[in-house]
């Protein structure tokens, strides 16, 4: 049995590739050629996005101190004012007048000094990685770029423009007139829907501080480079969750929800080798503290989610902005204040892509390749799979009553072609983690055989007790 070891062999497109196959992921509006940066999720890859959301909702709202919302993408534009989006939320990018190419100013710097450190001119890329964190505006970029004769990677030229900030919300109008006054933004991130509604829910619920507010939705960014598949694309979903705390326990609950949103990902079996935390360097003028949650993925590694300690700085923007006091008293110590925020922000969509590529798995059985994607069977998008050994002597007839009845508690799937060690291998490929095969003689004392997807070992039970048995091991 192959361990967890060797994974770091999968190339991307192994994933990419079997992902289309099987229907996990397509491209979006593939027969038109594809739109950059934006996936369809097919039949498997939807249940496995909702198993994946769904475990975060009960792990982060199945609580006493946790309220679940769900705003709307869009918002008032005065919003993005506020949170900073308008002015802030943008990437440097500079392009190249002879290929045409667009970059990130800051990405083409990082990749230089990835080359010098290859070559050894360790001292030179540290400077130049010095030099990068003190740069504040476009021409400092633009300047680097220059002296260190940074080169198109697709012309090989140094024909490039000027380097500019590029804003990456989107735009659209609310109503029939396109000016200004009818400007909205599809929202680059669920956390403002859930500052501006801190004094609804509160008061709806009567909750007290410490207490939070999480929400599961889309978000937009007109990324100038979308890559690695699900990893970096225009349109996706997060789960963000907002915990407010009197200032001065900020730190105890930053900790305490860096520990739960590591253990979340243990939980639903992530190769725990592959997961590593790592504080940001640089801080966001508003924050206090921030830290990464970072995957190994084939390509490196790359954040996954983000635990930031964002002090009062949302709620003081909104109640400046919108005039609207966002504070809180505290009736027992009398205190008014304005409560800090510790953050955890992940990506449904990025995690799905973790979550993919950790389950996949190559191994030799028997002297046959077997694929098989080990997904924690809580996230696996089919339960179980029912098996007739045979098209014949009832088989089918039993085994469809089965289908039938259990399809209505967990996703079931019927198969009925070809021998069945190549229907077992069909499942192992898609991660069901359990198949029933109904045989000669379940037509006789109605029991069934269970095999289990990473031990392949198999087990006789009753077939009445098939939707107890996988309802227990999948933790439904
Ligand atoms: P990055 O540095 O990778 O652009 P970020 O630090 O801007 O990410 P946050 O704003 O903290 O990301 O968003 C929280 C989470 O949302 C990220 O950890 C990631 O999982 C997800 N996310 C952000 N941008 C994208 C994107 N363009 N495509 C897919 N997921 C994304």
């Amino acid at each position: 049995m192959a361990s967890n070891a060797g994974q770091s062999t999968i190339s991307l497109e192994t994933i990419v590739s079997l992902a289309k196959r099987r229907g996990f992921v397509f491209q979006s509006s593939e027969i038109y050629g594809g739109l950059n940066g934006c996936w369809d999720y097919g039949p498997l890859g939807v249940e496995l996005l909702r198993n994946i959301k769904d475990a975060w909702w009960r792990a982060m709202t199945y609580r006493d101190d946790v309220e679940g919302i769900d705003a709307a993408i869009l918002m008032h534009p005065r919003v993005w004012e506020a949170s900073g989006h308008v002015q802030n939320f943008s990437d440097p990018l500079i392009d190249n007048k002879t290929s045409k190419s667009r970059h990130r100013a800051d990405h083409l710097i990082e990749g230089e000094i990835e080359k010098l450190r290859k070559k050894g001119r360790t001292e030179k890329a540290a400077e130049l990685e010095a030099k990068l964190a003190a740069a504040t505006d476009p021409s400092q970029l633009y300047q680097l770029i220059i002296e260190h004769e940074i080169k198109d990677p697709v012309s090989g030229t140094m024909d490039w423009t000027e380097v500019r900030h590029f804003n990456l919300m989107f735009k659209t109008f609310i109503g029939p007139l396109e000016d200004t006054s009818a400007v909205v933004y599809l929202r680059p991130e669920t956390a403002q829907g859930i500052f501006v509604n801190f004094d609804n829910v509160r008061q709806s619920t009567r909750q007290k501080i410490p207490f939070g507010i999480a929400q599961i939705g889309k978000s937009f960014r007109n990324e100038i480079n979308t890559k690695y598949f699900l990893f970096r694309t225009r349109e996706f979903e997060q789960m963000e969750m907002q915990f407010f705390v009197k200032p001065g326990e900020d730190d105890k609950w930053y900790d305490y929800w860096l520990g739960e949103r590591w253990r979340w990902f243990q939980d639903l079996g992530m190769t725990m080798e592959r997961l590593r935390t790592k504080p940001h360097d640089k801080l966001a003028h508003y924050a206090k503290a921030a830290v990464d949650i970072e995957y190994e993925f084939p390509f490196g590694w790359g954040e996954i989610e983000g635990i930031h300690n964002r002090t009062d700085f949302d709620l003081s923007r909104h109640s400046e902005y919108s005039g609207k006091k966002l504070e809180y008293y505290d009736d027992q110590t009398k205190e008014r204040f304005v409560p800090y925020v510790i953050e955890t922000a992940v990506g449904a969509s990025r995690s799905t892509m973790a979550f993919l590529v950790d389950a996949y798995r190559e191994e030799e059985v028997n002297g046959e390749k077997r694929a098989v994607m080990r997904f924690h069977p809580r996230l696996a998008p089919y339960k179980l799979a029912v098996l007739p050994l045979v098209n014949k002597d009832g088989m089918p007839e039993f085994a469809t009553r089965i289908y039938h009845d259990l399809q209505r508690h967990f996703k079931t799937f019927y198969d009925d072609s070809g021998a069945v060690g190549r229907r077992y291998r069909r499942q192992d490929e898609v991660g069901t983690p359990f198949c029933t095969t109904v045989d000669g003689q379940t037509l006789e004392d109605g029991t069934v055989t269970v095999r289990e997807r990473d031990s392949m070992e198999q087990v006789r039970i009753p077939a009445d007790a098939l939707r107890t048995y996988v309802a227990e091991r999948v933790g439904l």
